[in-house]
């Protein structure tokens, strides 16, 4: 795509161009193979001394047009596109990280992140220090080991919606000679792009708002290109590799050494490539993704600000808010909006957050967010079940936390909606 496109102008045409004949629209190329007429042609592909397509674990042309099209809106080199976000969460970090190895993680992280990292991959060998999401530099800079290989946060977490200040978490990651991996699900790179303040590598769950339809799960990897994996840290991309004949990744595919490696490498030997059908349908969703997150973004502002000022609430969370705490960090990290995610608790504690949410009509209880309709969920007893009350608080969630995500509908439907619903939870 031409370098100067507006991000909403790239949501629809990034990635896919046709030639004279081809379809308009990105075909699903429901395939698991590929034909090539020599055995040469196709040994070049395994060798990865040419690229093409042959075989759908690998790559495929619907999968490729959407990968390609996430690498442009983040502004990298390239994109590797997964089954979920968590196999994007743990690819990321298995792609440069062995037993024995360490990772420095925001504690302020979706709840499935934090048990991948606590139990799965600490039980694989590979060790994890959380810190808090507002961590001093010095505080972060204490947590580094000498072993450390990455930093790990997300631009605004799930459900907590805390703003990482991203150009820290960056500092102290490249001091040390690491990169910084951001999942960017929540704000998207319609809202923000983290590695314009730093970040190296960028996850998202594309089932969130890159969907924003509810219909397709799947997760991203993206590479900035700019890390330079050469500092003698990560031998599995500066030595070579006996499984593709002892190449070299940072010397055969320079910038784009780590992403072409957790294809040809990661994608090959775990096998989490998305369906070419929902490569296809993540692709319609981000068609539409810069309209959807306006329109998300001002529905949310509107009923943070209504929620801020009833009395029957207790507290209310989004950065959006004059009065929050991370206001300074979202006017920085994410001047154009956050995303359609509010938390906040009703008075009465878990029985009236309870009563509240089953007397919604339009919203919905559902264990998704940032979907186009209206919904809530309560994430101490769903999400975030499986954490104790102290791992709660250190995640930023409350017994009492509603998450709403608040969807693109005419605002005062749904205004009405927590209006009617408040007066339910008064009645008993
Ligand atoms: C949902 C979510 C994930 C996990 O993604 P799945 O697609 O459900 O596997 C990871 N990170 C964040 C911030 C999320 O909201």
């Amino acid at each position: 795509m031409g370098p100067n496109y507006q991000p909403d102008t790239l949501c629809i045409h990034a990635g896919y161009s046709p030639k004279n004949g081809e379809p308009r629209v990105v075909p699903i190329v429901q395939s698991t193979t590929f034909r090539y007429t020599t055995a040469e042609a196709m040994g070049r592909l395994f060798n990865l001394e040419d690229s093409g397509h042959f075989y759908t674990r690998i790559s495929n042309p619907t999968t490729e047009a959407v990968e390609k099209k996430i690498a442009e809106l983040e502004g990298g080199v390239g994109c590797v596109a997964t089954s979920s976000g968590m196999a994007a969460i743990f690819l990321s970090v298995l792609n440069i990280c062995k037993a024995g190895d360490h990772v420095v993680s925001s504690s302020a992280v979706y709840g499935g992140a934090f048990n991948l990292f606590n139990k799965t991959m600490r039980d694989m060998g590979i060790d994890f220090t959380f810190v808090p999401p507002d961590v001093t530099e010095e505080q972060l800079e204490a947590a580094m080991q000498s072993n450390t290989r990455a930093v790990y946060c997300e631009t605004l977490s799930n459900p907590s919606l805390v703003v990482t200040d991203l150009e820290l978490f960056a500092k102290v990651a490249h001091a040390h000679g690491v990169p910084l991996i951001v999942d960017n699900t929540f704000p998207t790179p319609i809202n923000c792009r983290p590695f314009t303040f730093g970040a190296d590598i960028v996850v998202h769950s594309t089932t969130k708002y890159m969907d924003g339809h509810a219909v397709q799960m799947g997760g991203a990897i993206v590479d900035s290109g700019k890390f330079d994996w050469t500092n003698g840290k990560f031998p599995m991309l500066t030595e070579p590799d006996e499984s593709y004949h002892g190449l070299i990744y940072t010397k055969a595919f320079g910038k784009a050494a780590y992403i072409t490696k957790a294809r040809t490498h990661l994608l090959r030997d775990i096998g989490c490539q998305p369906a070419p059908e929902n490569s296809f349908l993540l692709n319609l969703g981000l068609e539409t993704l810069a309209l959807r997150m306006e329109r998300h973004c001002s529905n949310a502002q509107k009923i943070a600000e209504f929620l801020d000022q009833d009395d029957r609430i207790s507290w209310v969370n989004y950065p959006g808010l004059k009065d929050s705490p991370y206001h300074t960090l979202a006017q920085k990290y994410l001047p154009h909006g956050s995303c359609g995610v509010i938390s906040f608790g009703v008075k009465g504690g878990r029985a009236a957050a309870t009563k509240f949410m089953e007397s919604l009509q339009l919203a919905s209880m559902v264990v998704h967010v940032a979907d186009l309709r209206t919904c809530v969920l309560h994430p101490a007893s769903t999400t975030h079940r499986q954490l104790t009350d102290e791992q709660l608080a250190e995640n930023g969630i409350s017994p009492d936390m509603i998450r709403m995500s608040v969807g693109i509908e005419n605002v005062q439907d749904i205004l009405a909606d927590i209006q009617q619903a408040l007066e339910k939870v008064q009645q008993k």
